[in-house]
């Protein structure tokens, strides 16, 4: 086996990442003009058209591809009790503590065991208070008073609109175990600290999948689930040596899993968590059970009607962390060497190598010149390739920036419109990755890109 990368080596560092989003609209502070708003950002024209396709990307492998899973879109808002069933009023906690001179806050787990016992500010050197508990979860009322009587809360985490609904599936969708339930939506948390861009924010999307299994098979069924969210990173081209393992230790363990792995993936700041896969047992359908007083065990018609509380294997990912992850992962740089087709030699580019399936623009068409009629007819093939892609189309300055801008925002394919076309229909076809070109029949291209993004394989 290959060792273990301890750390990162490639050429993306949170700045440039930052940046380059920004720039080419992936990403924005949020509320800017006013100075922004810490712990939340907001999604632009590229942003949007690359989350809607992770999103989509492991919509259709978690459901499209599994005959046992079944989607939900559960309400943000939900009955209070439910979060105190899920254990998340009492358990979901931050310790923290606080400089009493510069009024910074820190997780106390973040702080050096130094300045703890010492209680001195790691930044100011000023006095640290008592170490205190701190409850993640957004709080608000509903209706017009605020008294405890509406009290309300921002989900912290999409699982518990499943768990909730899991009776209602299962009679109108006459699901049997062993089967799931996936949801990707938004997830709140007052998180004391954030940083490293959208890494860790308080408002952000998940993508979970809850799969329900008889007793005694969550082993085998949580092995299961890991190797399928390892696959899933594999198909996407994620950097496999930048992705590992990490079981959690007793002192990590969530006060409802018996076993839990996260996948960790190498961020320009480090290994950090990516996805997280647990078995949390019978705990969740058990509380729900105590404090609903609703009955929520399973009755396998199949086996004389035996009744019991399933156990759950969840399957937790951040879409926008995973969006940040494949940013960082496709992020490269390469020296240009050859100026055969409009790139030219000795410079440098930036590329992101995403995906075809999640790019945001999937094919850019540019007319070599806007006059005689090469932008009209460059246009002409733009609209019939919009029906099955997303498209982008340039005009503007010399073909080979127009090649680097959308190597940036990482377009797989550009195709180019010159004169010849005009004489036999056919259209350069050039290739984000490799930067080769090669000559097609218009008729053909859009069955051509079709079959390359199927057969897509990342060269570095
Ligand atoms: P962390 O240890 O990073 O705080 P966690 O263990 O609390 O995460 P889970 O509750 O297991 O995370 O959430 C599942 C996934 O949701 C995480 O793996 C991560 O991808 C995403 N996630 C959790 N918290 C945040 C956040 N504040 N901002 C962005 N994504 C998040």
């Amino acid at each position: 086996m290959a060792e273990e990368l301890t750390e990162y080596s490639g050429p993306a560092t949170m700045e440039k990442i930052t940046s380059l989003a920004k720039r080419r609209g992936f990403v924005f502070q949020s509320s800017e003009i006013y100075g922004g708003q810490s712990g939340a950002w907001d999604y632009g024209p590229m942003g949007i058209e690359l989350k809607n396709r992770i999103a989509g990307f492991w919509w259709k492998e978690m459901t499209q591809l599994h005959d046992d899973i079944v989607g939900l879109d559960a309400a943000i808002l939900m009955h209070p009790r439910t979060w105190e069933a899920s254990g998340h009023v009492e358990n979901f906690t931050d310790p923290l503590v606080d400089c009493k001179k510069c009024k910074s806050r820190f997780r106390t787990d973040m702080v050096p065991e130094e300045n703890l016992a010492k209680k001195i500010c790691p930044e100011c050197e000023g006095e640290l208070t008592d170490s205190r508990k701190f409850n993640l979860m957004f709080k608000s009322h509903i209706g017009p008073t605020e008294d405890n009587a509406g009290l309300i809360y921002l989900r912290p985490e999409t699982a518990q609109g499943i768990y909730v609904n899991y009776k209602n599936i299962i009679q109108s969708n006459r699901m049997k175990i062993p089967f799931g339930i996936a949801q990707i939506g938004k997830a709140f948390r007052n998180e004391i600290v954030t940083k490293n861009f959208i890494f860790r924010t308080c408002e952000f999307e998940q993508m979970e999948m809850q799969y329900f299994v008889k007793p005694g098979t969550d082993v085998e069924w949580f092995n299961e689930w890991k190797k399928r969210r390892w696959a899933f990173y594999e198909k996407l081209g994620v950097k496999t040596d930048h992705m590992r393992w990490h079981q959690h230790g007793p002192d990590e363990l969530a006060h409802y899993a018996k076993d839990a792995y996260d996948i960790q993936y190498l961020f320009p700041m480090g290994w950090r968590e990516l996805e997280g896969v647990h078995n949390r047992t019978d705990y969740d359908l058990t509380r729900h059970t105590e404090y609903s007083g609703k009955d929520l065990q399973y009755i396998d018609q199949d086996n004389n009607n035996d009744r019991y509380i399933p156990y759950i294997i969840e399957t937790s990912a951040g879409l926008t962390r995973t969006l940040l992850m494949l940013i960082c992962d496709a992020y490269d740089e390469e020296k240009i060497d050859s100026d055969s087709s409009g790139d030219s030699a000795d410079e440098m580019r930036t590329v992101l190598r995403f995906h075809p399936v999640v790019a945001p623009v999937t094919v850019a068409v540019l007319p070599l010149m806007k006059k005689d009629g090469l932008a009209e007819l460059a246009q002409d093939i733009r609209s019939e390739l919009k029906e099955d892609y997303a498209t982008d189309y340039d005009q503007s300055g010399a073909i080979g920036r127009r090649y680097r801008r959308q190597d940036e925002a990482g377009t797989p394919f550009c195709i180019t419109i010159d004169y010849q076309t005009k004489d036999d229909q056919t259209v350069t076809l050039r290739y984000r990755d490799s930067m080769e070109q090669e000559r097609i029949p218009r008729a053909d291209l859009a069955e051509k890109i079709r079959q390359e993004i199927k057969a897509y394989k990342r060269g570095r």
